[in-house]
């Protein structure tokens, strides 16, 4: 096969997995309930008990709902506009990226185009006691950045500045925009595959993704933010500035402290960069994957990897790939990966592996190895963009020890079953791994609030499906999914990714925060103790 087809056959093969996919497949997941249904109490119906004293904030006099007047009111105090049910740009703008929630209808949605139009639409929420979530890239799985009250829209406040090998972003840069934008300057930070993802969102619950074995997850490399919190005060965080909140907004996930305006980032220098993505035979599966987890979360930090398993309704034999990439040379590389083929005991049926700018990286990684950077993008966001929204339903564990025998036997066989699950044309299911260790586990858990440092692969089991589909058979591989889910459980750690949430985990506290959780709800009672910013998942 030539290197082209051969690339080209592997993205199509992972796109399915959820991971570097082509044009809609960009899409990791999303959960059951709705933003609208599940807003939690509007400003001020909460209380909160820990050490908010010293900066009480006086609990907002809710004086009802917001007249057609005071909306119009609102309008006219921002310098973004605010659309509202009946404009035109309505239905377009209150979208987020999983068409699952179109259903949804905010009373508002206001592009904030700076912190103090953000603290304007804070003033609103707090006078009237509506629901309030801020939004970026709108990736929340489970649609949690909307809500029936007032959308804070942060994409107007977009663009990326660098200085030296610092770099300051707007909280509303899409992460292909994040990623062209250093790479200009020849600069690079680590974080997700998902071009359209924002970069807020990433940021606030981690960032987990491409060379984050060498360079940490994304809020690793946060220097400095600024955040307008629940009282409208614009506030920079940062080691020596109220560092409590800088402690929270790495990791504590979106939505909970305030709406960040902006980034300042440490980067890293961006070279060239190698790409590998190789291919086996299903039979070869369990050695592959038993292969993969002993060597992945071992290997020298410049090797960042994930590995995919995929199913088809009906098909004959699911998919297995491992992807990644390697900060030096081909031959380094290379020698990297005869380990792989030396421990799963065969060299793969299609190998494939180049030397590429760090832009052209990001954007296969993106699955728009042949778009240009305008192009991977919603036609909404550009006019060029060619990449559309997708829907799919997603939920993960951290894996702490290799898989025995018997999990990866669990975990063939859950693969295999979404075949015969009676899932609608065209979907996909499967499980994608992302390997940790290197930076990411020399942090302390303690350090930030993303307390998930003694990973060895994190896995998101995904399904996804055409706009559509039909709902009983949509329903069918969720049902798969969640029984897939289950039955890894004896071999998972407990630990979810807070940035995959899931609106159907129980002991999301303990899942998402474990020990750091506390700390959270502390920070979150000085800085919003009225819990004007809440969602059913909210510290
Ligand atoms: C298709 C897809 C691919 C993904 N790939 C990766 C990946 O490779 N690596 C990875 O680590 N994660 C990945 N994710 C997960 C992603 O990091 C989270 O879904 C993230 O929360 C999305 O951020 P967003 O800004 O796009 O979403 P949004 O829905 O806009 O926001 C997510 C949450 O953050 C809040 N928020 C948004 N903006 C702000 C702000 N300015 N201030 C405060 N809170 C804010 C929202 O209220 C919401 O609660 C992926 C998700 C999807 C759907």
């Amino acid at each position: 096969m030539a290197k082209d087809t051969r690339r080209r056959e592997f993205l199509r093969l992972t796109a399915a997995a959820g991971g570097a996919g082509l044009l809609a497949s960009c899409s990791r997941g999303g959960a059951t309930s709705a933003a609208g249904a599940t807003d939690g109490p509007a400003a001020g119906a909460a209380t909160a008990t820990a050490d908010g004293a010293s900066r009480a904030i006086a609990a907002p006099q809710a004086t009802g709902s917001p007249s057609p007047a005071d909306w119009a009111a609102l309008g006219h105090d921002l310098s973004g506009p605010l659309v509202r049910p009946g404009d035109a740009a309505y239905t377009v703008s209150k979208r987020l990226f999983d068409p699952r929630f179109d259903s949804l209808h905010p009373a508002g949605i206001a592009y904030c185009r700076n912190s103090r139009d953000v603290s304007t639409c804070l003033a609103f929420v707090r006078k009237y006691g509506i629901p309030v979530a801020a939004r970026c890239g709108g990736h929340s799985y489970a649609g949690w950045s909307s809500t029936s009250g007032l959308i804070v829209d942060v994409t107007k406040m977009a663009g990326v500045s660098v200085s030296g090998s610092t770099a300051t972003v707007g909280a509303g840069t899409h992460l292909i925009d994040f990623y062209n934008g250093l790479a200009a300057h020849g600069r690079a930070v680590p974080g997700g595959s998902c071009p359209t993802v924002g970069i807020a969102g990433l940021t606030l619950g981690g960032g987990v993704g491409v060379v984050s074995r060498a360079y940490g997850l994304t809020s690793d490399n946060v220097k400095s933010l600024q955040i307008v919190t629940a009282d409208g005060q614009v506030r920079t965080c940062n080691s020596s500035q109220n560092s409590d909140l800088f402690w929270a907004c790495r990791g504590g996930g979106g939505g909970n402290f305030g709406v960040v305006t902006s980034f300042t980032f440490g980067t890293h220098p961006a070279g060239q960069i190698v790409l590998f993505f190789l291919s086996w035979p299903w039979s070869q599966a369990a050695r592959v994957i038993a292969a993969w987890q002993s060597w992945a979360p071992h290997a020298p930090d410049p090797l960042w990897s994930n590995l995919h398993l995929a199913a088809a309704p009906g098909g004959s034999v699911p998919s297995i790939q491992v992807g990644g990439t390697y900060l030096g040379s081909i031959s380094a590389a290379a020698a990297q990966l005869e380990k792989l083929y030396a421990a799963a005991g065969s060299h793969p049926s299609s190998p494939f592996m180049e030397t590429t700018s760090w832009l052209h990286a990001m954007l296969v990684e993106a699955g728009c190895a042949s778009l240009t950077v305008n192009e991977c993008h919603l036609p909404t966001q550009n006019p060029q963009g060619r990449l559309s929204r997708a829907s799919e339903y997603a939920k993960s564990d951290i894996f702490t020890k290799p898989l025995s025998s018997a999990g990866i036997g669990t975990l063939l066989a859950g693969v295999e079953k979404f075949q015969r699950a009676g899932g609608a044309p065209g979907a996909s299911g499967g499980i994608a791994f992302d390997a940790l260790g290197g930076a990411v586990n020399r942090v302390a858990p303690g350090a930030t609030a993303f307390v998930h440092r003694n990973g060895l692969f994190q896995a998101q089991y995904t399904t996804t499906w055409p706009l559509g589909s039909a709902a009983a058979a949509v329903a069918r591989q969720h049902a798969w999914q969640q029984s897939f889910w289950q039955s890894m459980r004896p071999y998972a750690s407990g630990q979810a990714y807070q940035n995959y949430i899931d609106p159907a985990l129980t002991n999301w506290r303990q899942a998402y925060y474990g020990a750091n959780y506390t700390r959270l709800t502390q920070v979150k009672a000085k800085y919003d103790p009225h819990r004007v910013f809440t969602f059913p998942q909210a510290v």
